[in-house]
């Protein structure tokens, strides 16, 4: 596989050869001088979105309103945003803060006119230029840079704070789907970093999840096993208020997610009162019994106990719908029916009977099981 650089250099070598200039910038350059792992590398250009399109016709014209074209190399996707401005040094004076307003030229050249440089050094969170201005005209910003803050242990400049403390009411204007991105992305921090979000000016912002302190202590009181970023579902659990559905709605969650929840929000109000059985287990798999486990154990207040809960799932008769002996097609031959929702049903019956040992996982006691208690 091609890594992020290879990728962005490749287009960056592109566009540069047909005459445009193009740099690497934003994250990916912050991240390259903290010695951070690096995702993707985006890249900045004085190419127009049709010059960009019509030099990489692969590409993904997604966000082109916004200027932003996808450009696909190598499994691997470049987002290709044109200046906001006319210059690089423009474009950058656009950004959010200093750390997020450096570029790198295709030499490796940091071209970093607020000095971003400097402040990661000292660890500083400041805004570009007129940070009371910036806050004002987008607010989001005010939360990512309490996201920067703790992710990178950095302190917020003193004039930047200032302008939160008088702008952190904006917050809740912004889109909500943007302000759930940004919950996603803080939640797996750590409980130091929790409990200052949680007294920072943003957190009435944040609202309504934040507003259910008590959610959030219950949240940090399991923190000696943090979220990893692997369970988004399992945060939203925990913050919402009593209808988990409404809130992702409100937040407007992917489908996928709702989903998971959705398992999480089954399987847990089940093991919290009954304990674990081979139909929550089941229902959990081998992706969430763990985090089902975590929560288990924060709502009653105890330890989590990992090994017994996996021992128990090794011990399952199938531990997925494919480890079924049976499907719907041989259901149609043995019983001479025709597809259709009785044998969705007797699907469904026989799924749930083998998990919970009401027959065995093979073809013929599972026929005979049919037979005998769901047929005539
Ligand atoms: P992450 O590591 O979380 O992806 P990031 O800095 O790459 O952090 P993105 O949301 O991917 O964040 O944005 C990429 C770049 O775009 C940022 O580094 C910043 O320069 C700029 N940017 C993003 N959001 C804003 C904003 N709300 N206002 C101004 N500039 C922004
Ligand atoms: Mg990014």
């Amino acid at each position: 596989v091609i890594s992020p650089w290879e990728a962005a250099n490749h287009v960056m070598d592109k566009l540069r050869a047909s005459g445009f200039q193009a740099y690497a910038c934003g994250g990916a350059v912050r991240d390259k001088i903290m010695n951070l792992d690096i995702r993707d590398v985006d890249v900045a250009t004085n190419a127009l979105p049709e010059e960009v399109l019509r030099l990489f016709p692969a590409s993904i014209d997604v966000g082109v309103e916004h200027g932003t074209v996808v450009v696909p190399v190598k499994g691997d996707a470049v987002e290709v945003t044109a200046f906001r401005g006319k210059t690089i040094e423009e474009d950058l004076s656009m950004r959010d803060f200093t750390i997020n307003a450096m570029a790198m030229t295709r030499e490796g050249e940091i071209i970093d006119p607020f000095n971003g440089r400097d402040d990661i050094e000292n660890g500083i969170i400041r805004g570009v230029r007129d940070p009371e201005a910036r806050f004002k005209e987008d607010p989001l910003r005010m939360v990512r840079g309490y996201r920067f803050a703790f992710a990178y242990g950095f302190t917020i400049e003193s004039n930047t704070a200032h302008a939160i403390g008088l702008h952190a009411s904006l917050v809740k204007k912004s889109a909500v789907e943007r302000i759930g991105q940004e919950l996603e992305k803080m939640l797996p921090l750590s409980k130091g970093s929790l409990i200052a979000l949680m007294e920072s000016p943003i957190a009435g912002g944040l609202a309504p999840l934040l507003y259910s302190r008590q959610k959030w202590l219950r949240l940090l009181s399991c923190y000696n096993h943090p979220f990893t970023v692997d369970e988004v579902p399992l945060c939203w659990y925990i913050l919402s208020d009593d209808n988990l559905t409404e809130t992702l709605n409100r937040y407007r969650r992917s489908n996928l997610l709702k989903k998971q929840a959705g398992i999480i929000e089954r399987v847990t109000s089940e093991i919290v009162t009954a304990g674990w059985s081979n139909q929550t287990l089941y229902q959990a798999g081998e992706e969430w019994i763990y985090s089902c486990e975590k929560i288990r154990a924060l709502l009653l207040n105890k330890e989590p106990e990992f090994s017994t809960v996996k021992k128990k799932f090794e011990q399952l008769p199938i531990k997925k719908k494919s480890d079924m002996a049976v499907n719907g097609k041989m259901l149609m031959e043995e019983f001479q029916v025709s597809e259709g929702k009785w044998i969705g049903n007797t699907l469904k019956k026989v799924e749930y009977a083998i998990v919970t040992k009401k027959t065995e996982n093979t073809k013929t006691a599972v026929f005979e099981y049919i037979r005998k208690e769901l047929t005539g």
